[in-house]
């Protein structure tokens, strides 16, 4: 019998944990065609989200949960989750039921069809605030404008993947997986899955702006270095413009033309702004060395300090 695994990363989510796992086993019992697992990746947590998986793993040997040390986010979690899969076809959803997993029936039919990764797109997306829209479309633009693989747009973590992906995904020897860039930059038989994102059941965003941030920056620099292209161009347009400025300094001289040492404001406003260039550029250079420096300590993406019903 070929087996369905959820993956479902959680943070702070005790408010949706037992009405998530309600749905997506219910999802799952009516497949009786396919074994299932569910996997819960606890994000270290500190509310009642670990105590009651905890119960419920008591009475479903399928609920396997894995518990970090710390938080490590939302791309380790999914990571981690990956690596405990054991099902034929992967569907990762978050737990807030904003991807509705009813759809995975649909999914599925698709997979069966030789689909290897049917990714959710969203027509709508409910109950979100016209700054998290505004900020998504930005963070789509900029990586696309950017980057060198194309991640659809609109799309999130929300998908099914055939084990194949996932054994590709999993031997990538990079630490700090950006997924939604992996999965799009490894290939395979791949078909969007349009779909209408719904609001949050309950609890509120996990994703405050730093961490949009800090995704958006992993996104871009993991995927591009056009960012550094791009300061070899600002140096060389400021070269130019320097240059350009000089031959005109010499000929006001020679001709008499103006009186340029009265240009104190001139050359305040030219000094501060190559600094600017240069700091600005010193920052996406360190941006990457910084990444460099990460990965190459080979630290894990995630320490787990706990977990439940999984055999080794
Ligand atoms: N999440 C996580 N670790 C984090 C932040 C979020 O595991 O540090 C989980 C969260 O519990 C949820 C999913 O990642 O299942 C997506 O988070 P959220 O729904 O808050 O993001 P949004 O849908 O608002 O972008
Ligand atoms: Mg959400």
């Amino acid at each position: 019998m070929k087996k369905v695994s959820f993956v479902i990363p959680m943070y702070y989510e005790e408010k949706v944990v037992e009405e998530c796992y309600k749905r997506v086993k219910k999802v799952l019992n009516e497949l009786t065609q396919y074994d299932s697992e569910i996997i819960v990746v606890n994000d270290d947590s500190k509310d009642q989200t670990l105590p009651i998986l905890e119960n419920l793993a008591k009475n479903d040997k399928s609920l396997k949960v894995i518990s970090f040390s710390r938080n490590f986010g939302h791309q380790a979690a999914v990571t981690a989750g990956l690596q405990y899969v054991t099902g034929d076809a992967i569907v990762i959803i978050d737990a807030d039921m904003q991807d509705p997993p009813e759809l995975v029936k649909e999914m599925l039919e698709l997979w069966e069809q030789g689909n290897e990764v049917i990714y959710g797109k969203r027509k709508v997306r409910k109950g979100e605030s016209a700054f998290k829209l505004l900020t998504a479309k930005m963070f789509y633009q900029t990586l696309n404008a950017l980057s060198d693989v194309e991640i659809p747009k609109d799309t999130g973590d929300f998908r099914l993947v055939d084990r194949k992906v996932v054994d590709t995904i999993n031997q990538l020897p990079e630490h700090n997986k950006f997924l939604r860039g992996l999965f799009s930059w490894v290939g395979y038989k791949q078909i969007p899955f349009e779909y209408e994102r719904q609001e949050r059941f309950a609890g509120t965003t996990k994703y405050p702006l730093k961490k949009m941030l800090k995704l958006a920056s992993d996104g871009i620099i993991s995927f591009s270095t056009k960012p550094l292209k791009l300061v070899g161009t600002l140096g060389i347009l400021s070269v130019l413009i320097s240059f350009i400025l000089l031959v005109y300094a010499i000929i006001s001289y020679i001709f008499k033309l103006n009186d340029l040492s009265a240009g104190w404001t001139s050359i305040m406003v030219a000094i501060t702004f190559f600094a600017g260039i240069q700091l600005l550029s010193i920052w996406v250079i360190a941006e990457y060395i910084g990444r460099i420096y990460d990965e190459s300590k080979r630290r894990p993406q995630y320490i787990i300090d706990k977990k439940i019903n999984i055999e080794e």
